[in-house]
């Protein structure tokens, strides 16, 4: 375990987030970091891999600029880089909710729970707990009994709140992401809406799984992460698998992409379904003549056909 994952976000103001992003850009690279970071006229948010030399020049370079001196960096061992390549891009908004009038967490955000208080948060009855994050994230993994917005991306949530809006309205309401840094903006986002009570927790499920005396109880599955891992684990204390084979239906948390290159869906299965199914996660994509599965395992043509058939009939059956 040489090397590190970051994960870090900054609401602070940067002027010029096109110039930054070049120069640190630059910074990365003198560093051999690998990883993915947005700059915006609102602060940074980024995801990093490197040895634990590297990880601890950045973090020190960057705790040593006043504009990210309060940073708060969750650190993850790792047994080599979790990125290819090292990207720094400027963006209008680090996170979108698609809103009109954006919120600024400075001026509005929820209540921030430490890892103990959100777990009584979870275990209180009278309190909501809302997965803020896509739909694919929570059925990996998610805290237990907590609400799955039916959203493919985050900037649909504000839209599903809002039809299901009678389920929060009179209630504590408290949101969990990640990292910490779309519930900044959402549960700002909620007390406009003009639900009351609302809180977030601070530093998302990664620090929740850090916690020394939480040690990710009540977190079901694994968490899904935007880097090579796909998933890590949160729950040291009593861990159940929550992920669902794609074809079957079976306690799964083996992560594939399907192997149509023109799809690239990130489904759970089995290596023995991926193999029946030739690596698609549907007839079509199984039958894709750019199929990276038939290459990779040197399927051949006779083959290809008598699995593509056997798919069909389970289909049709
Ligand atoms: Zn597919």
């Amino acid at each position: 375990m040489d090397y590190r994952v970051l994960l870090y976000y900054n609401y602070t103001t940067i002027e010029d987030p096109e110039a930054f992003a070049a120069e640190h850009l630059a910074f990365c690279k003198s560093l051999d970091l690998k990883g993915r970071i947005l700059v915006a006229n609102e602060g940074i948010n980024g995801t990093l891999s490197g040895t634990i030399a590297q990880t601890e020049a950045y973090m020190e370079h960057m705790l040593q600029d006043l504009r990210f001196a309060d940073t708060m960096f969750k650190i993850d061992e790792s047994e080599g880089h979790a990125f290819r390549k090292m990207f720094v891009r400027p963006r209008p908004e680090l996170v979108s909710l698609n809103l009109e009038q954006d919120i600024d967490p400075h001026e509005l955000t929820g209540k921030y729970l430490k890892p103990t208080e959100f777990k009584e948060a979870l275990l209180d009855e009278d309190t909501i707990v809302i997965d803020a994050r896509n739909d694919y994230e929570y059925d990996l993994g998610h805290f237990r009994g907590a609400i799955r917005p039916d959203i493919r991306n985050f900037r649909e949530l504000p839209q599903w709140i809002q039809d299901n809006k009678e389920q929060f309205m009179d209630k504590k309401v408290v949101t969990y992401c990640t990292g910490g840094i779309r519930c900044e903006k959402f549960s700002g986002w909620l007390l406009r809406e003009g639900i009351e009570d609302v809180a977030q927790l601070h530093g998302g499920i990664a620090t929740y799984g850090k916690d020394p005396e939480v040690r990710g109880e009540l977190w079901d599955g694994q968490m899904y992460v935007f880097d090579d891992r796909i998933a890590v684990e949160i729950n040291q204390v009593d861990k159940q698998i929550v992920g669902k084979d794609w074809f079957d239906g079976t306690p799964c948390e083996r992560y594939i992409n399907c192997a149509n290159p023109e799809c690239n869906r990130q489904i759970l299965t089995s290596e023995e379904n991926e193999a029946k199914h030739l690596g698609g996660c549907s007839y079509d994509c199984a039958a894709s003549e750019h199929n990276r599965y038939i290459v990779k395992h040197n399927i051949s043509a006779e083959e290809r056909v008598a699995r593509l058939a056997a798919i069909q009939e389970e289909v049709t059956a």
